[in-house]
Parts: structure tokens; sequence; C-alpha cells
């Protein structure tokens, strides 16, 4: 076992604990910026490790024990956590807070639940400590070379920490500024970044969508298809994502030398953030149909047992189309691509533009399009558009009615149902772009079937209902003489009376009042 000695007291400007692949990292980025850094981890030899192997790289102060750790940093202190969520990171939080004064910052650099992060804060606030859940995107890769950081916390806690965020986060492309902001109070950053993973699950989920299609319907092969993607990567599509993909497809297996995404079994695992963000969504009521989807798609890949069940009996009839325009079929799903991505990036705006309502954050969502520009999973060249239509409008009630958004997706609509419709017949799944193509038709629609679905919830439950043609709610009296009442005791209702089901009409009409 390592030991130390220990480290000089009020010496590191900052601290991390938990030197697994992030923090170590994480640590590293910061001393690389010039910062004394502190660093600490459960089992030391961790922390040995990196001394060892990267202690040349800048100024590190190792302890072994918590308590050293806390006492090496300047006061008032800063100690990030970088450990495993959930129990953990309570049990590091605990640990911290003992020795810490009041004042001091524990940022939680974690992928925390933000429920987790607004109960930390509160208990942290009582002890007259900082917390700030910090949202890290990147991978390992962006902690070290510059991650997308999304801090919450209170305004303090951010004034004495941009500067030090700011320099070690990713700088984008554009403008060289920083990909970092305040979010927002307590849980706002972890919820923003929680937000950000859903989004990442759906616009892996296209990507992938697209793949198959031109694999199995177009029968191309892996070195073609990254091809594709390559050429798609410098329009509209251009993204970190889709450049992974191509590169991914260009390789070939090291063993086999087949293309190395025909070895990788078809089961897509995932460690939570995306279902956190659907059943978030579901709480606030915030249709996120492209995240469900893409959640739920990576679920059905993992049922094993269910899918071999299933491929036994289930032989749906399907077409066999044959593509006669390949090049116009690739055009077409680059545009059910893009469409369905415009969505779920609309869906998951809307999920933080409604937490931020119910838990009183003041999230400024152009910010969050471009403290995303770099560093993190999703950067995309077009989240530039999406800052823009949000300082265009900082009211915008869903982002594909600016008119920008709404121009672009308008103009994919003819390819999209193609390519849905080609899915459909010939029996390719497509939940993502089938949904978003759903969800576009639906806000679009000038009336939807929610009327009728209102009128049996009215009937089996006196959920009541609106009228088209007047003010208040109303009930029917299904199960005996289906006489109309007003129920919210509104002004000007009245009661119509009973109907005789054999005439069809209206027998009777008497005032409520
Ligand atoms: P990890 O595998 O999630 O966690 C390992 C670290 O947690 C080790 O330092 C381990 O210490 C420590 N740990 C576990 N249980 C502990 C306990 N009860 N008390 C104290 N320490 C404990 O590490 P990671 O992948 O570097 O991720 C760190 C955090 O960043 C996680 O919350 C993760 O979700 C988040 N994150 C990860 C990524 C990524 O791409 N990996 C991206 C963004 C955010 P020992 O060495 O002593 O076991």
């Amino acid at each position: 076992m390592a030991t130390f000695e220990p480290s000089p007291q009020d010496s590191a400007d900052i601290g991390v604990t938990g030197m697994a692949v992030m923090g170590s990292n994480l640590a590293r980025n910061l001393a690389h910026h010039g910062y004394k850094v502190a660093i600490h981890n459960r089992s030391a030899s961790k922390t040995e490790a990196v001394i060892d192997e990267h202690g040349s790289e800048g100024e590190f102060f190792p302890s072994e024990s918590t308590e050293d750790f806390v006492k090496s940093l300047k006061k008032p202190r800063v100690a990030i956590i970088m450990v495993k969520a959930g129990k953990p990171t309570d049990a590091v939080i605990e640990e911290l807070a003992q020795y810490m004064e009041p004042g001091d910052i524990i940022v939680d650099g974690g992928n925390s639940l933000f429920t987790d992060t607004r109960r930390r804060e509160a208990a942290m606030k009582d002890r007259n400590l900082n917390f700030v859940g910090m949202g890290v995107s990147g991978g390992e890769e962006g902690a070290l070379n510059g991650p997308s950081l999304m801090p919450g916390g209170s305004k303090d806690a951010w004034e004495r920490l941009s500067p030090m965020l700011r320099d070690i986060a990713a700088k984008a492309e554009e403008d060289g500024e920083p990909c970092t902001t305040h979010v927002g109070a307590d849980g706002a950053g972890h919820f923003v970044k929680m937000v950000h993973n859903g989004i990442e699950y759906a616009d892996m989920q296209v990507i992938s969508e697209a793949y198959d299609m031109m694999a199995r319907a177009l029968g191309l092969d892996a070195h073609a298809i990254g091809d594709v993607f390559e050429t798609w990567n410098e329009g509209d599509l251009q993204s970190f994502l889709i450049e992974i993909t191509a590169t991914v497809l260009h390789h070939d297996d090291v063993r086999t030398g087949r293309p190395f995404v025909d070895i990788i079994k078809d089961e897509a695992a995932q460690k939570g953030t995306g279902a956190w963000t659907v059943q978030t969504a579901l709480d606030l009521g915030v249709p996120v149909t492209g995240i469900a989807e893409a959640t739920f798609a990576r679920s059905v890949s993992g049922d094993v047992d269910q899918r071999a069940a299933a491929q036994k009996v289930l032989e749906a009839r399907t077409a066999d189309e044959k593509i006669d325009d390949p090049q116009q079929f690739i055009d077409d799903l680059q545009k059910a691509l893009y469409a369905s991505k415009l969505v779920a990036y609309a869906q998951g705006f809307e999920e933080i533009s409604k937490g931020a309502e119910t838990y009183d954050w003041d999230i400024n969502l152009g910010d969050m399009a471009k403290i995303w520009r770099a560093g993190c999973i999703i950067r995309a060249k077009f989240l530039d558009r999406i800052t823009e239509a949000y300082d265009r409008d900082p009211g915008l009630k869903l982002l594909l009615a600016d008119p920008y958004f709404a121009e672009a997706i308008n103009d994919c609509v003819p390819a999209w149902r193609r390519v849905v419709a080609f899915a459909a017949a010939n029996g390719f799944p497509v939940p993502v772009f089938a949904s978003s193509l759903s969800y576009y038709d639906a806000i679009r629609s000038e009336r939807l079937p929610a009327a009728l679905v209102q009128a049996q919830r009215d009937y089996f439950g006196a959920h009541t209902y609106k009228r088209v043609d007047d003010e208040g709610s109303y009930h029917v009296e299904w199960t005996k003489d289906r006489s109309e009442t007003r129920t919210d005791g509104g002004q000007g209702g009245v009661t119509h009376g009973a109907v005789d089901p054999s005439a069809g009409e209206q027998t009777q009409e008497k005032s409520t009042r």
C-alpha cells in the first residue's frame, strides 16, 4: 500500500478525490493549466499511480487520508469529487464535510441524479458549506483536454470556481469561448447534464437507424456506409457522433479482418441517464419521444431471450422492395436523420425549460447550446443555430417553432415520410425516425384525437372535459340521463338535460344557476 508524506497545508488551489479515469484526467487537466492540485482516492494505489505516471506534468499534492487532502487545500477550499454516483458519492461528501469549514466548496463532478444533488445541496447549506453539482461531459478524453462543464449551485460558488472551470473547459472553435457557465441553483447542472445524455441516446439511435437502412435495405458494407457518414459530416449533420461513426465503420477487426461493427454483438448497454431523462420527463409531462424510443431501443436490443423467442414465431409478411435509386434513398435517410435529430433536441430543450420552471432555475437555454459546442459528446455544428434561435426569442415555446428550424424540418418532411413508409412496408425497425415523425405530425395538427380520449375519461371517471364552443369544465351523466353539467362552478353554464338515446336529440335544457 502506498504511503505519502502529508502534503503542506493550505497549499493546493483545488483538490480532486476519486482517481479513476475521470478524476485523474480532470486533475491532470487542472495541473496542465498551472493549478496546484491536491489528489486523493479511497485506495491510495490509484493516487500513487497518478504520481508515478503523470507527476511530472504539474504540481500535485497527493494525500492518503481525507483529512490530509482537505488540509492541503487553500481556503476557501475547493474539492471536486469524481467517484461512482449514488451511495459512494454520499459517503465521500460526508467524509469531506467533516473536515471542511464554512464557505468551502464541495463539487460533485459525477453523474449524479439531480434530485440527489438538490438533497445534498440543502444538507450542505445547513452546514454552511457550498455544494455544486457539476455535469461533466466528454468522457476521459474531454476530462483531460477540455470537457463541457455544467455546474449548478450558488452564484457565489460559481464566482469562486469560474476562473478555474473556464480555464480547463473545452473552447468553442467558433469564438474560443469556454464551454461552461453557471447553469442555475442546486441541481440545475446535473439536470442539464442528464438531458444532455438523453439527447445523446437519441442522437446515437438515429445514426444507427440510418446505418441499419443502408446496411440491410441497400446492402452496403460498413466501409461504404462509413463513406456516406463522412460526406454527411461535411454538412448540417456535422458532429462528433457522425465523425466517430465514420471512423468506427472504417475500422476492421484486428482478429478477423472483418468490419469491426459486424463482429460486435447487437446488444446496447446503458448506465441509466437516458432512463432518468425519460422518467423525469414523464414526471414533468414533457413528451421526449425520441429519447424514450432510443432508450427503449437499447432495452429491446439487450433482451436476448425475448428476441430469440420472437424470432421463432413472428414472421410478419413484409414487402421486399428493391431500391431503384440508391443515392436518392441515401439523401432521404440524411433528411430523416436530421429531422429526427431536430425533434430530439427540441424535446430535450423543452424538458430543460420545464425543469427550470418547476424547480425555479434561471436557465438560459441558448447558453446550454453554447456550452455543448465543444468538449461534449453531442457537440455539433447546428448548436450555434439553437443559440441563435433562443437569442431571437428567449421565450420560444418550442425550438421547432423558430423560423430557421421550422424551415429546416419542413424541408425534410417528404424524404422523412418516404423513409418511414419504406421501413414500415419492408419490416425495418426505425423507432426514433417513426415516432419523431408522429410527434411532428401531432404538434402541427389542428385537431387531435385527444378529444375522444377526454370523452372516454369523462365516461368512466367523471374527469370532465372542455367544450370548443363555451368556457368551463363539463361532465355528462353517461350512465343516467346523459345530461351535461358544468362542474367548475363558473357563471353562465347550463345543464343540458337528458337526451333520448333512441331519438339522438337533445330534449330539454335547464339553467345551473
Ligand atoms: P467510476 O468507475 O465511476 O468510479 C470509480 C471511483 O469511485 C474510484 O476512484 C473508486 O475508488 C471510487 N469509489 C467507489 N466507491 C467508493 C466509495 N464507497 N467511497 C469512496 N470512493 C469510492 O469512475 P469514473 O469512470 O472515473 O467516473 C467518475 C464519475 O464521473 C462517475 O460518477 C461517473 O458517472 C462520472 N462520469 C464518467 C464519465 C466517463 O466517461 N467515464 C463521463 C462523465 C461523468 P477506489 O479506487 O478506491 O475503488
